[in-house]
């Protein structure tokens, strides 16, 4: 049997403005940003690998791979790489960042899967982000270029800025929505726990456990804590970071308590996985163990 193979079209925009205006042109385009995702979600059709139809290349998108940072906070272009954001000076980069990124495949992998690729992925097939816990936790927000349509006119480059936590329970990103960058403010975390517990026999799949606090002569003063799998669901209990912040160190028993009926409660959803919901209850109480030390 002779199986028709059609290469796919390849398009090189020179600007954001005509990477949106050729997305809006096509039937079915993919932004094609490091195409680790992209090609490790194919199946190969006999020896061929079974491409999208039309891929949008973002490669020559230069005002996409710069990064920076100044006294409001950090803002970093969707096409930063994993490598290169993980290669910036630790004491530069918000806090968890370096320990997350180290999390993620392997080396090869990183220097070519990029932070907008990483978030989008997540977004769309609601899967494996680790790094998306830890942005929330910081308050990230992602810019996202579109072209908004106008009666009789001709539709116009639009932005919209939005915060990871809305993005997280939105249905994921439309085809033609690019992510240009992403702005994660300043802050003064203090203390930062960053943990992977591989998946076993009993635990579905890995679990990822990021806490970060601030601690100033020994009062939590602020704690925040995510919990994810891959499923790419976040979970998190605002209402127990409230209740815990501004407690002294080490915690009482009433503190304890607090923070164990917070923990039950973040973990419920996963109730028919008793072991995870032991990791993590041990995870939050090592935490504060250290922060107090
Ligand atoms: C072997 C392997 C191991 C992995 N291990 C881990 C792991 O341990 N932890 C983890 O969290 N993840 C893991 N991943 C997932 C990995 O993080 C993502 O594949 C990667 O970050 C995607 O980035 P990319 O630049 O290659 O995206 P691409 O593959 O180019 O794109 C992925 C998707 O995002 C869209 N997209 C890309 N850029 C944009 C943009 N700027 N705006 C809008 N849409 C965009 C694309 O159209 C596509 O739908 C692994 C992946 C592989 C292949």
């Amino acid at each position: 049997m002779v199986s028709k193979h059609t290469s796919p079209r390849v398009l090189f925009p020179q600007s954001i403005n005509e990477a949106l205006q050729m997305a809006a042109g096509e039937n079915s385009p993919v932004f094609w940003a490091g195409g680790t995702g992209i090609t490790a979600s194919l199946k190969p059709n006999s020896s061929l690998l079974n491409l999208p139809k039309v891929i949008i290349s973002l490669r020559m998108l230069d005002e996409l791979t710069r990064a920076s940072r100044s006294e409001l906070g950090m803002e970093i272009g969707s096409m930063v790489t994993l490598d290169r954001l993980a290669s910036i000076r630790r004491r530069i980069l918000p806090p968890g960042i370096p320990e997350t990124l180290a999390l993620i495949g392997n080396k090869p992998l990183r220097c070519r899967a990029t932070l907008g690729g990483h978030i989008a992925q997540a977004l769309n097939r609601k899967e494996q982000g680790c790094l998306l816990p830890l942005l929330q936790l910081l308050e990230a927000t992602v810019e996202i270029r579109y072209l908004r349509e106008r009666p009789r006119r001709k539709p116009i480059s639009a932005v919209k800025r939005i915060p990871l936590t809305q993005l997280e329970n939105e249905e994921g990103l439309g085809s033609s929505q690019l992510i240009t960058r992403v702005n994660i403010p300043a802050s003064s975390w203090n203390f930062v726990v960053v943990e992977k517990l591989p998946s076993s026999e009993s635990t579905a799949s890995p679990l990822l456990f990021h806490s970060l606090a601030r601690i100033e002569k020994s009062v939590l003063t602020d704690w925040r804590a995510a919990v994810s799998d891959a499923t790419g669901r976040i979970l998190r209990n605002r209402e127990t970071e409230a209740v815990v912040s501004g407690r002294s160190l080490p915690f009482s028993d009433r503190d304890r308590s607090a923070l164990e009926d917070g923990i039950k409660w973040l973990t419920k959803p996963w109730e028919d996985r008793p072991e995870d919901c032991a990791a993590v209850l041990r995870l939050a109480f090592d935490f504060m163990r250290k922060a107090a030390e």
